[in-house]
């Protein structure tokens, strides 16, 4: 089988390897392609494509975009984007702006429960000071003894209802699939599994998503409990979107490792198929 793993993070947003130790990763554990897809930024591209080909790997340009729909957070893949166009860039940047804003307002609200200095000790742990997340704030949280661990961090803090979560108004839907499409890639939506929507609530998501274009949805995914991957290639299947596989890999030790998760139901279409870098990168007929 040819391990395909579409969907993970560098330290360009929060994951804690460089792209460079990311590709070498992946090659090691016998993955053939990989997306690099960081939230709301395209800066570790280059570094991840210069040395792929070495690797034995092919790289798969990507990112990952933060939408609000339905009044939720809501992930949407590109893949194979051109991380150059005007378009996608002038997107993510303002995307970007309005992150830094928020981890501003996040670290308010720490310190009016008394926790303070986290603004500053979260981007201690950002290696792209535009990309500071709730990740940063959680492993921070987690260094100074107020939680023991990073689930903790966001069971206690960081979510709705708890000290350090502010609302934010991240881009639209209709805006991250149209510079998606507009910089020649596709598009996916992230881990369905982990956005509190009812049937109804994500089955609007699914048609909303088709009508712009959309093109896929992750069935595979290391934010997926194996008992659900058959129910996401159900609604796959039933709403004409392509599949795909991510393990949404950030560090070592946390969640799945990059590549290391199961092969797409056999009667999913991949989002890969038919991707001619992939057929002449390996000179045979993929699946
Ligand atoms: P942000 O984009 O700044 O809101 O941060 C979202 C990121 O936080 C996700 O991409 C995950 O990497 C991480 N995250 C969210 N919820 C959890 C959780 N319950 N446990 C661990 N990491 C989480
Ligand atoms: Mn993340
Ligand atoms: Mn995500
Ligand atoms: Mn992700």
């Amino acid at each position: 089988m040819l391990n395909i793993d579409l969907h993970c993070h560098s330290n360009m947003s929060d994951g804690v390897l460089s792209p460079a130790e990311v590709v070498a990763r992946a090659a090691a554990n016998g993955v053939h392609a990989l997306a690099l897809t960081d939230h709301d930024d395209v800066a570790g591209i280059v570094a991840a494509q210069a040395v792929a080909e070495t690797a034995g790997l092919r790289l798969i340009p990507g990112v990952e975009i933060s939408v609000s729909w339905g009044g939720q957070t809501v992930h949407i893949i590109g893949l194979r984007i051109d991380p150059q166009h005007p378009e996608l860039a002038a997107g993510l940047h303002g995307i970007r702006r309005g992150r830094v804003e928020r981890a501003r307002r996040m670290g308010d609200d720490l310190a009016q429960s008394g926790i303070a200095g986290a603004y500053a000790g979260a981007c201690g742990y950002a290696a792209n000071k535009q990309l500071v997340g709730r990740t940063h704030f959680a492993r921070w949280l987690v260094a100074q003894g107020h939680v023991p661990d990073m689930r903790t961090a966001f069971r206690r803090f960081l979510t709705r209802g708890n000290p350090g979560y502010v609302e934010h108004q991240w881009t639209t839907l209709e805006n991250a699939v149209g510079w998606i499409h507009a910089s020649g890639g596709t598009a996916v939506i992230a881990h369905p599994g982990r956005y509190a929507f009812n049937a109804r609530e994500l089955h609007l998501l699914l048609d909303a998503f088709r009508a712009l274009g959309g093109e896929g949805i992750e069935v595979i995914s290391g934010s997926h409990h194996p008992t659900e991957y058959g129910k996401f290639a159900d609604l796959a299947r039933a709403f004409s979107l392509k599949a795909s596989r991510g393990t949404d890999f950030h560090a070592p030790g946390e969640g799945a490792d990059i590549g290391r998760l199961p092969a797409l139901p056999h009667y999913c279409q991949p989002v890969w198929q038919g991707w001619p870098e992939l057929a002449t990168h390996f000179s045979s007929s993929l699946a």
